[in-house]
């Protein structure tokens, strides 16, 4: 945050900074998407819409969720929210008393920490390793204890862009499986991976009774700004999540719920914009995996979803950077130094519970991309 507020405030300055920090698609909402409030507005729905959302779109996620795992799911099974940030804070109270432990695979994004703190509940972190970066069955099996209550998974992974596939969360789900231990799995950047996306249910439909799905339209129909994500769960604890969102925030707005409806209806020139913007992140990616190799003391693994790579930098440490020979100890002294003396933003993984790496996001154009990797490769000579 407090790197963000610096980069704010050079911007503001008028320096031009170049930022690998943002956690959003670059690109504006399609079109057709965007129409849909005008729609909305001329029919009135503007008004209150039922706690959980409108039963048109919820029935579109049960749909979509059951035609993905063969795991029947009801409409009523599914809430709207306001963001998929606020549907985590939801299950994550539901399913949390004080004095629970929730495993998370480290690096994470850091809402998890925090939301489980909220609850009174112990963050256990469980560290995963380069250059997969996923939780493995023995990892998960050495961390659970009588205390578990939780586990969160996030595939594909913010920040290190790692996709799970089905076998590898069948493993975990075999390790969980007579343990009474419920599991979120936060599927927000499931449409944007460059190999297919395992899917949680698909893989362990014999939990379904003990699992949450949360996702939403922010990542992949860049909007981000709407707030609409949504969260699917077993039928009782979702009556509580209900209630829980009913003295929170009522529903989220009417009229995002009604251009979410239109997002996920599948329409032809939404896809085809959508794949074309997932497309271009390849790109990038490839742009970037081969930017970052190419500077010493960098190590970079590919990433295969998300718009995040997350390179170990620790070769980088104690040896004189750049013109001035800056010596760094630190992630979070190396992205100091990239936005003081280079005007790039990048996120150090002190954030995500990782020292030793930093996140760079994507998720802006290739001459920036391009002239970012520049700059940091000038900066970080030796
Ligand atoms: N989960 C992850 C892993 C994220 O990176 C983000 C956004 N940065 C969210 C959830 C929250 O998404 P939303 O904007 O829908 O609240």
């Amino acid at each position: 945050m407090a790197l963000d507020a610096r980069a704010k405030a050079l911007k503001a300055a008028g320096q031009p900074v170049i930022s690998f920090g943002v956690g959003e698609p670059d690109f504006s909402t399609p079109e057709p998407i965007k129409q849909a409030p005008d729609r909305a507005m001329a029919e009135n729905a503007t008004h209150y819409t039922t706690v959980s959302g409108d039963p048109t779109l919820r029935t579109l996620i049960a749909d979509r969720l059951s035609e993905m795992t063969g795991v029947p799911f009801k409409w009523g099974q599914v809430i709207a929210t306001s963001g998929a940030k606020e549907a985590l804070y939801i299950a994550v109270q539901v399913l949390c008393d004080p004095g629970d432990d929730v495993l998370i695979p480290a690096p994470y994004w850091v809402s998890y920490a925090e939301q489980a703190k909220v609850a009174g509940a112990n963050v256990v972190p469980i560290d995963s390793q380069p250059p997969h970066w996923k939780l493995t069955p023995a990892d998960l099996e050495r961390h659970l204890t009588l205390r578990t209550r939780l586990l969160m998974l996030c595939t594909p992974n913010n920040p290190t862009g790692a996709v799970y596939s089905d076998p590898e969360l069948a493993a975990l789900a075999e390790v969980v499986g007579d343990r009474d231990v419920a599991v979120i799995v936060d599927e927000i950047y499931a449409r944007i991976s460059y190999v297919p996306v395992g899917r949680w249910l698909r893989a362990a439909p014999q939990l379904a009774n003990r699992s949450f799905i949360v996702d939403g339209v922010s990542k992949s129909y860049a909007m981000t700004g709407w707030r609409l994500g949504w969260l699917v769960g077993p039928p009782e604890l979702m009556e509580m999540a209900s209630a829980l969102q009913s003295h929170l925030t009522s529903h989220p707005s009417s009229i995002t719920q009604r251009a979410a409806i239109f997002a996920l209806q599948n329409d032809p020139d939404v896809e085809h914009t959508v794949d074309a913007m997932v497309g271009t992140f390849r790109q990038r990616r490839n742009a970037i995996v081969e930017g970052l190799r190419s500077i010493d003391g960098i190590e970079c693994s590919e990433p295969d979803g998300a718009f995040y790579v997350f390179p170990d930098v620790r070769g980088l440490y104690g040896r004189p950077l750049g013109p001035k020979g800056r010596v760094v100890q630190s992630a979070s002294e190396l992205s100091t130094y990239l936005l003081d003396d280079a005007l790039v933003v990048t996120v150090p993984g002190e954030a995500f519970g990782m020292p030793g790496f930093v996140r760079f996001s994507y998720a802006l154009g290739m001459d920036q991309l391009e002239e970012g990797v520049e700059r940091l490769r000038a900066a970080l000579r030796s």
